[in-house]
């Protein structure tokens, strides 16, 4: 699972609380469409070792050698556009000031977020906004040399076949289908499913092939794509030999350099396994790499690398490929250490039923960390928080590894200083005040929380199938895990371990999460368009329930000032007890199965959208010019040669621009073809 900011505030406060902050480092990079690229700082470099620096270089390598994967399961076309779109970007020699180069540029910019032709978050279609007549003269003017041409294509049919795909919106126009009235794999127009492959026989499939009642189930479909030849239904497994083997074999080249300078023998085992798995792309191979990375705590660095989550399936099976390197932040660890070390107390004293809490709450490990490279589906868009492994059974007997990336959010909330939202949105001085004071931390707790407490917590009833509640599982997982970082954010005990210092601290998160949930994350979301994506429904759905029951008793309100709508807290402690209230009764539905229950709720509260206040917060925030969306450029990973050629130690440089970034790694880390 993963967590992602919202968009958020910051104020003077927080920044004063950072220990690391660089006042000179330029966070901006880039604004286009909706989107702002910034670029983050990677605090403490200096303290690890020469050894552990170039460690993190080769996982790094590691991690952009993969890029190319996730451009493809994005959707088939992709790396073929791709290329011809930087061909033509960097073949242009007309006038750059033209309306159709401007629109071709903002594209390309699009795409290159994406990791393909859909939107990162609303997996729609990108519009371009350039003529199909300057694509086709852009086209004209290329060389055969530069053209991304299959083996005997020629130029026409390649025009002919990407023409409709990027131009006509009725062509592959959703990434990720997910509303359940027709068939989501025929629908989606990512590459997981072959050509004419239904979700009837994908499910046909795999409920064939899986062991009934396994305790241990490996995690069907995780590392494949499903097609369909001579009417049979086959899996493509991704693996070295197999598909995108020549991505693969890169990748398995840096860990293998990365292994031979692992920090200790568990690292090393996790390493090896998790070599072996890419190698056979055998499930068991990749369980057995989960838990031996799970219990791998003393390393200072630390990496994701391989197809993790499933958010890209409509099914929630394949794992999107993505990477994450990292090296401990020492100085905010202690805080989520405290924590982990607490997560017993917390489960004992949840306002949940008996029967849903676990009696032993296993190796909940968490700690703060500082991204040294995103890759995959982790860039330019990346989350806050990550808890893995994903698998029910690992999470139940092993545990599970939760991190916060301090320097990302760190990053984000630098980005933001001024940017006039809160004066826009908060309802008056006093809660604007409480923000700047307590949201930074109180943002970082919630994600700690959320990670490191919420989604371990809880157990299902015997028996109960652990993907009952089907479409709606995401969300209501999410839900979850908010609501149990809500409950307890307010807690005296945060005030004993010496985390929070003032028992007012929590309403300042209190505040952001009812506005966001019910106002500025419409942001997001075009007119006229319902919420589909799991996190934005779980904030919808908590936020609208809270404003349902607690109606009565006015404990919060949308009212209404100089014609804006504003979100008003009433009663906080009586909002705690709601939050109580919801978080027994969505534990209760993931425990029980209870499909139809979680239907119902997200149905009423998680979808819908008011389209008067959609129409009045997209207007306001027209007036402020802050980007829906935001994600990351990485520092360049510089080695540093000794006489004979080695590498004897690695430095960061921060000097490249999107566009210089984008292109050096399809240059660099090109492997599945064009
Ligand atoms: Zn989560």
């Amino acid at each position: 699972m993963k967590y992602f900011a919202s968009i958020m505030l910051l104020t003077a406060a927080s920044l004063q609380a950072s220990a690391v902050v660089d006042k000179n480092f330029d966070y901006h990079v880039d604004r286009f469409a909706d989107i702002e690229v910034l670029r983050y700082e990677v605090p403490e470099f200096d303290r690890l070792t020469p050894q552990q620096r170039i460690m993190v270089y080769y996982l790094s390598q590691a991690a952009q050698a993969g890029r190319d994967i996730i451009w493809d399961q994005n959707g088939k076309y992709n790396l073929q556009i791709r290329k011809l779109l930087e061909n033509i970007y960097t073949n242009y020699s007309g006038d750059k000031n033209s309306k159709d180069y401007k629109a071709f540029e903002k594209y390309l910019k699009q795409v290159w977020f994406g990791n393909g032709i859909h939107h990162h978050y609303s997996t729609d279609k990108f519009v371009p906004e350039f003529s199909i007549e300057f694509f086709n003269t852009q086209v004209a003017a290329l060389p055969d040399t530069m053209l991304p041409l299959n083996e005997g294509e020629t130029r026409e049919e390649l025009v002919a076949t990407l023409t409709p795909v990027i131009f006509d919106p009725t062509v592959m126009p959703k990434r990720v289908f997910q509303d359940g009235s027709a068939d989501v794999v025929l629908n989606s127009a990512s590459n997981l499913y072959g050509d004419g492959v239904t979700q009837e026989e994908v499910e046909a499939y795999y409920n064939a092939i899986k062991v009934p009642n396994d305790p241990e189930p490996i995690s069907y479909g995780l590392n494949s794509r499903i097609v369909k030849e001579d009417g049979k239904i086959k899996e493509e497994v991704y693996h070295l030999n197999g598909l995108y083997g020549p991505a693969i074999s890169k990748i398995i080249y840096w860990l293998d350099m990365a292994k031979s300078l692992a920090e200790n023998d568990a690292q090393k085992a996790y390493i090896t396994k998790l070599i072996d798995f890419y190698i056979t792309g055998d499930l068991k191979l990749f369980d057995e790499y989960s838990i031996l990375w799970a219990e791998e705590t003393e390393g200072d660095v630390d990496f994701v690398n391989g197809f993790i989550e499933s958010y890209g399936d409509p099914l929630g099976m394949t794992g999107s490929w993505e990477s994450y390197v990292n090296f401990k932040n020492q100085a905010s660890t202690k805080r989520t250490e405290t924590i982990a070390s607490n997560a017993q107390w917390f489960e004992d004293n949840s306002p949940v039923d008996s029967r849903f809490k676990k009696d032993k709450v296993k190796g909940v490990s968490a700690k703060v960390i500082n991204a040294a490279m995103l890759a995959g589906d982790a860039f330019p868009s990346t989350a806050i928080g990550i808890n893995l492994p994903n698998a029910n059974w690992i999470r139940a007997a092993h545990g599970s590894k939760s991190v916060t990336l301090e320097n990302i959010t760190e990053a984000y909330d630098m980005a933001s200083h001024g940017n006039g939202f809160n004066e826009e949105f908060v309802i008056d001085n006093a809660t604007s005040k409480l923000m700047d004071d307590y949201l930074y931390i109180t943002d970082m707790l919630h994600t700690d929380l959320h990670e490191c407490l919420g989604h371990a917590s809880g157990q299902l009833l015997p028996g109960v199938d652990p993907d009952a509640l089907k479409e709606n599982g995401s969300a209501l997982e999410e839900a979850r895990a908010d609501l149990f970082a809500l409950y307890y954010l307010p807690d005296q005990k945060l005030i004993e371990l010496g985390i929070l210092d003032n028992p007012e601290a929590y309403k300042a998160e209190y505040y952001k999460y009812m506005l966001n949930g019910l106002m500025t994350q419409l942001n997001r979301i075009e007119p006229g368009k319902d919420i589909e994506e799991a996190h934005m429904r779980n904030r919808q759905l908590i936020a609208a329930w809270i404003l349902d029951k607690g109606k009565k008793d006015k404990v919060v309100e949308l009212v209404k000032k100089n014609g804006k709508t504003y979100v008003k807290i009433n009663d906080y402690k009586k909002m705690r007890d709601l939050i109580g209230q919801l978080l027994a009764e969505i534990q209760r539905i993931k425990s029980e199965g209870d499909y139809q229950a979680g239907v119902d709720l997200i149905n009423k509260y998680a979808v819908k959208v008011d389209p008067k206040l959609h129409k009045e917060v997209l207007d306001r925030f027209a007036t402020l010019d802050i980007p829906p969306y935001r994600g990351f450029i990485n520092p360049i990973l510089q080695p540093v040669y000794g006489d004979t050629g080695e590498i004897i130690d690695v430095t960061l440089v921060y000097d490249e621009d999107y566009p210089q970034q984008m292109l050096r790694l399809s240059n660099d880390f090109k492997t599945l073809g064009y």
